[in-house]
């Protein structure tokens, strides 16, 4: 395992005795070595089962379970605990949930099932009417969770306070108990209280696990910390070994702390510290011109880092009149980086700032007929459809579930609305008990009206009968309380795409318990309900499909790429406003934003292209936009000369910014500041090439279409700007039909399906 380590890899992996941090810049190596170290601490005698490695998403505890597993053994591998925080948190708190007032069987409420939750809280505390502060309350309870500290209540909004809301987190944490639930943030935070609170207990797991590591260090926040205290003391100068990168910190908008790693050495005293300097990753431009930009920021370490691969190509920097030109370039660049410079489209990642970038990308990428994966990670579970089907499976696994009740009880409508819904909150409140329960109850009494009494013993009847048989056959059971639904969407024929959509979905997820049961003799719909929450947004991507990969910055974390295209670096998106105050977004932020910068462009092994826009739709405003400030934090030196002209300048303002193009398109009326230096800046050959649109939609060529295939051109007529805005074609069995120009591609006539065409190296 020591071979292809370099000697300060080799150091780290070899380390004894101690507490150990790694810091180094991205693509060091840092990853590398905690698996090797896993691999050596046992080879050299260390039992399996006595290692705890400790990373924040689904995936790359995988990946380093993998690798673990290609160098001892599926079986040896299967022993260690390698592990996201919150997977750990909640093993633990299913051991610990009646010392915490649940059941082993509770459920994890995500931010939709909090935010109902403190809507209810709200409620309770006659404060119902102001929605607005829910959302509020969830930001305070969260941030408190994932600080590990006690709600601190001048954190509340004041007028919530003023109205007699200071109980609401109490009243919360009630409901959550009630419903045998925990929120995210009691994941990690209340089994760390439960080790620091139980000195006998907490010694009991540093025993079962002697050896811990954990991995992007820089991202851990005052819970995980908490936690860590547990299980590693600092005075039992404890085998800890964290790795990470300060300036790769990025969730400190999640409560996350960095100076967790810059004052690991002091807390953990006696730490060794290895840095390690070589970047295994990127070749010399990227990695020089991604050290450039860190290198603005104030708060941090700094590091030096070298590449062995050589300059490389420069990057390329290109700006457009509008996001569907950029994304329309990043699809042609895709496709002659794989056609002509042997990239496979696997290879190619495309990484922006928020996710409603990935819209107009899609269209492009579409209508170049690129196969892509959106990393849509949590989002599938997010489908209304998708939420009915697993509100109807959290009420089988645990009946004191309200918040579920009330969704399931609406996927279809079953009689029992708002008024019946209340009257079992009301006297779940009084009775302490669940929302079920209390109708339980009810229906013995004569407090309900007929229809709604009858409609709540059938409820009952079928959440039992199907309780009955979950444990033994989850699948039937689940199918049992979901015939109606499906029953219904398969009914309504107003919708019938859109239901089919949903039913597809619906399948989806059967599949997925299918499939998790399998892998998990023995589990049912507790552990599935479990992994299904844990899922988070950097779990949907799969590299290995030859397909494009489309991605947040943050969802990009710890992986690699040959090639990146980085969207959307403007002023105002990247770094974004997000805590904007009187026009001036707050220092920390911005250098927040910049380490986000900085892991963006360290993904990139080979190509890295960095693009922006001169106007830009969001939130369903169009705005001026411009080149980001990071863009100009880049020395000329590494980017392409023939759209670099002077970034080291500092860029224009967004609002008067306009480049040749644009003006001689004369689709920008404000481009009086900018300076005929603006525009040889950021002139775009590709863009400026007639050829690169207009010349492929003529009359008699053909072109493909994502949805009604392959057809005809008849006639063209030309946009304002110049370039082609609308085709008519004639395909071939449907007619003619008006197209607008970004949805097709010129093709081949003899061509008829997308992805015919082997544009992928041999390599692949
Ligand atoms: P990040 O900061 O992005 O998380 P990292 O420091 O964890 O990066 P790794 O992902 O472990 O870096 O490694 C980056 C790349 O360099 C990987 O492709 C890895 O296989 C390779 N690599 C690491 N060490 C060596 C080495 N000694 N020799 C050759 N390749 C190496
Ligand atoms: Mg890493």
């Amino acid at each position: 395992m020591l071979d292809g380590l370099n000697r300060a890899q080799r150091e780290a992996v070899k380390h004894r005795g101690g507490p150990l941090l790694v810091l180094a810049g991205a693509g060091t190596g840092k990853t590398r070595v905690v698996t090797a170290r896993i691999v050596d601490l046992i080879e050299e005698g260390a039992a399996a089962d006595s290692i705890l490695a400790l990373t924040f998403t689904n995936k790359a505890a995988l990946e380093m379970r993998s690798r673990v597993a290609a160098k001892l053994g599926e079986g040896v591998a299967l022993q260690t605990t390698i592990s996201t925080f919150h997977a750990l948190g909640a093993r633990l708190l299913r051991r610990f949930a009646t010392r915490l007032g649940r059941r082993p069987d509770f459920v994890i409420y995500d931010d939709d099932d909090q935010l109902a939750l403190v809507k209810r809280a709200l409620t309770e505390l006659g404060l119902g009417q102001q929605p607005s502060w829910a959302r509020e309350v969830c930001d305070v309870i969260d941030a408190a969770k994932g600080e590990g500290v006690e709600l601190p209540p001048h954190r509340l909004p004041p007028e919530l306070l003023s109205g007699g809301g200071g109980q609401v987190g109490q009243v919360y944490e009630r409901l959550l108990r009630r419903a045998n639930a925990f929120d995210f943030g009691d994941l990690v935070l209340r089994p760390a209280e439960v080790l620091r609170d139980d000195p006998p207990l907490a010694a009991s797991f540093r025993e079962r696990w002697p050896h811990l590591l954990v991995d992007e260090y820089q991202d851990t926040n005052g819970a995980q910390l908490l936690a860590l205290d547990a299980f590693a003391p600092p005075s039992s100068s404890p085998d800890l070994c964290v790795v990470g990168d300060d300036d790769q910190a990025i969730y400190g908008w999640r409560g996350a702390r960095v100076e967790n790693i810059l004052r690991f050495a002091e807390v953990w005293s006696g730490a060794r510290t290895i840095r390690l300097e070589e970047n295994y990753r990127s070749t010399g431009h990227i990695l020089d011109a991604a050290n450039a930009v860190i290198a603005q920021n104030s708060i941090r370490l700094g590091k030096t880092l070298r590449t062995s691969e050589g300059a490389g190509h420069r990057l390329e920097l290109r700006g457009y009149p509008q996001a569907r030109d950029e994304a329309r370039f990043v699809a042609s660049r895709i496709r002659s980086l794989c056609r002509e410079e042997g990239f496979s489209f696997a290879d190619c990642a495309i990484l922006f700032r928020n996710n409603a970038l990935s819209l107009d990308l899609e269209d492009a990428l579409r209508a170049e007929r690129l196969p892509y994966v959106l990393v849509r990670g949590r989002s599938f579970y997010e489908r209304a459809e998708v939420r009915d089907a697993l509100s109807w499976a959290r009420l089988l696994a645990n009946r004191d579930d309200d918040v579920a009740l009330r969704r399931a009880v609406s996927s279809p409508p079953r009689g029992i609305g708002a008024t019946t819904l209340d009257a079992l909150t009301t006297s779940g409140a009084q009775l302490g008990c669940s929302m079920l329960e209390a109708a339980g109850r009810l229906t013995r009494t004569s407090a309900l009206k007929k229809p709604a009494r009858l409609a709540l013993v059938k409820l009952i009847d079928d959440i039992e009968q199907a309780r009955a048989i979950a444990a033994a056959e989850p699948i039937q059971a689940l199918l049992t309380v979901l015939e109606p639904l499906c029953r219904a969407l398969g009914l309504s024929n107003t919708k019938a795409s859109e239901n089919a959509a949903r039913l597809d979905n619906i399948q989806r997820l059967m599949d997925a318990l299918h499939s998790h049961l399998e892998a998990h003799p023995g589990s049912g719909l507790t552990e599935w309900l479990e992994q299904v929450r844990l899922v988070s947004d950097a779990d949907g991507l799969d590299t290995s499909g030859g397909a494009v990969s489309m991605t947040t910055i943050h969802a990009a974390k710890g992986l690699e790429f040959p090639v990146v295209f980085v969207v959307g670096v403007e002023e105002g998106l990247f770094p974004s406003r997000r805590g904007e105050r009187s026009g001036e977004v707050a220092a920390e932020v911005v250098e927040e934003e910049r380490r986000l910068f900085y892991v963006a462009a360290t993904r990139a092994r080979r190509r890295l292209f960095l693009t922006f826009c001169r106007e830009r739709r969001t939130f369903g405003e169009t705005r001026p936009a411009g080149p980001s400030r990071f863009i100009a934090e880049v020395p000329a030196a590494h980017v392409e000369p023939y759209v670099t002209g002077d970034p080291s300048r500092p860029a224009p303002l967004a609002s008067g910014w306009a480049t040749g193009r644009a003006r001689t398109a004369k689709s920008t009326t404000t481009a009086s500041s900018a300076s005929s230096h603006d525009d040889h800046l950021y002139a775009d050959p590709v863009y400026d090439d007639p050829a690169f649109e207009v010349s492929s939609f003529q009359p008699g060529r053909w072109v493909w279409h994502a949805d009604l295939g392959r057809g005809l051109i008849k006639s063209v007529r030309t946009g304002a700007r110049g370039s082609v805005s609308t085709l008519v074609v004639d395909f071939p069995g449907l007619g003619a039909r008006t197209v607008v120009s970004t949805y097709v591609s010129p093709c081949d006539p003899a061509e008829d399906s997308p992805y015919d065409v082997d544009d992928s190296p041999s390599s692949d």
